[in-house]
């Protein structure tokens, strides 16, 4: 079994190293059981692109959707179980598909009420977002307005670089430049899980 798998994926060591975005469907997820389509799609190849294999996909995505109670595993697998082995290159046309980067994320349609894909610092709105960076993320004020700065300006990706250097290096003026810019949650995830090494 590898190090990401149906269990350990719900650990703190596994998911402090989470971009917004997927910290998001997860909660999602947890919340209501189930995620809609696009959701499915963009947690379940982050997923895979951290190293979850599809017999630990299959487990994580039943265990949830079920444990609701208002979902059998049997309906599961009718249901969905196709959908999750597609996405691993097991059915249909076998395409091996790759995690999406933030661009693809953000060309998606926007998540409408109930849904959460996409981006968080595109999609929140700022009070929503504020919290998140003061509470959650324990940032100053200082730093929360550079990243609200930046998404008044759109860049979307320079926001989340700064958040990545913020709760890792304890920055509070960030430069992003092509070495430090993130574009990529997988790429957010491993430079996490490195700095954890
Ligand atoms: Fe996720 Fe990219 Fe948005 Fe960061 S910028 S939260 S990695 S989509």
């Amino acid at each position: 079994q590898g190090e990401v798998n149906a269990t350990t994926v719900y650990s703190e060591k596994i998911r402090e190293n989470f971009p917004l975005c997927a910290k998001n469907l997860m909660n999602g997820l947890k919340e209501n059981h189930h995620l809609r389509y696009q959701g499915r799609q963009q947690l379940s190849f982050f997923l895979k692109g951290i190293g979850m294999n599809v017999d630990d996909a299959l487990q994580f995505w039943s265990d949830a959707f079920t444990s609701g109670g208002n979902l059998t595993s049997e309906k599961f697998n009718k249901e969905y179980r196709y959908n999750f082995r597609h996405n691993y290159g097991l059915e249909g046309n076998r395409i091996n598909y790759k995690p999406w980067d933030c661009r693809t994320i953000l060309s998606k349609p926007r998540p409408s009420r109930g849904e959460y894909h996409g981006c968080p610092y595109r999609d929140w709105n700022v009070d929503k977002l504020t919290l998140e960076l003061s509470q959650g993320m324990n940032l100053s004020s200082t730093q929360v307005t550079s990243i609200l700065d930046s998404v008044q300006r759109t860049e979307y990706t320079v926001a989340c670089t700064k958040v990545f250097e913020m709760t890792h290096c304890g920055s509070t003026a960030v430069e992003v430049n092509d070495q430090t810019h993130i574009s990529h949650p997988n790429l957010y995830y491993e430079r996490s899980r490195q700095l954890q090494k």
